[in-house]
């Protein structure tokens, strides 16, 4: 597989990063975890405007999933006067109401689905294209999953936003890469069930016997350098800051 950080940024996008969003490809299969602000230009530097096969929203904050009100017009009115079939979109319960709604004057209260197919997400294993996944339900005040990825018999777990949660260290058992969000700074903040700080995604590393760790969804005004040393004092393994337009082979 291969992992390509398209946007990082937590909460809100920074000057150098849109938020979340990740390109997963193996077999010419592309999956994108996540299209969060700014997200659909950063895209277009890694592969053509429809060139996905699939898409994941983890959840339905905006800052994981806006830009697919604007990937509804690309895929809607395109400027050749077709309209794109409909790519797989995996989202929790109310995903094509909430980017309806969003998106605030559709032609019709159905136009979404004419270019994007639904799935509503469940905890679960499930394939996508050439990917085995798996689900689960993760700490967040809305319906939030973190998702496992799997092909060749390598692994990729990445959290979505989430706080301390044993299923996200299960999810992400002996992971080859986790992709885990570090949103808070210990000591700092401290809000149950909402996101995780550096020490925290490193203990759920540890505990979890991930391989690898990549902290991401680091909003600006936090520095990104204290979660790496606190993630790095409390896991072994190799562990780094998510980066736009990094890429990994998994
Ligand atoms: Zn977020
Ligand atoms: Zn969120």
């Amino acid at each position: 597989m291969k992992l390509t950080v398209v946007g990082c940024s937590g909460s809100f996008p920074s000057a150098e990063s849109a938020c979340s969003s990740y390109l997963v490809e193996a077999d010419g299969f592309r999956l994108l975890l996540d299209m969060g602000n700014g997200a659909l230009g950063e895209l277009q530097r890694h592969c053509g405007l429809y060139d996905l096969d699939a898409i994941f929203l983890s959840h339905l904050h905006a800052d994981h999933c806006i830009d697919m009100c604007a990937y509804f017009v690309a895929r809607y009115y395109r400027h050749d006067g077709g309209r794109c079939a409909p790519i797989p979109v995996y989202g929790p319960e109310g995903t094509e109401h909430r980017l309806t709604t969003a998106y605030a004057d559709t032609p019709t209260a159905s136009s979404m689905s004419e270019v994007f197919d639904f799935h509503t997400v469940k905890p679960g294993s499930f394939d996508i294209g050439p990917f085995s996944v798996h689900t689960e339900r993760v700490s967040h005040p809305v319906e939030a999953y973190g998702i496992r990825v799997e092909h060749g018999g390598r692994s990729l777990t990445y959290s979505g936003d989430t706080g301390v949660c044993d299923r996200l260290d299960e999810l992400a058992r002996d992971t080859d890469l986790f992709l885990c969000e570090a949103a808070f700074t210990d000591g700092k903040e401290s809000i149950p069930d909402l996101h995780l700080n550096g020490r925290e995604a490193g203990e759920s590393a540890a505990r979890a016997g991930a391989r690898r760790l990549v902290l991401t969804h680091i909003p600006p005004w936090t520095d990104p350098q204290t979660n790496l040393a606190d993630a790095r004092a409390v896991y072994d393994g190799p562990v780094e800051l998510a980066r736009p337009r990094a890429t990994y082979g998994i």
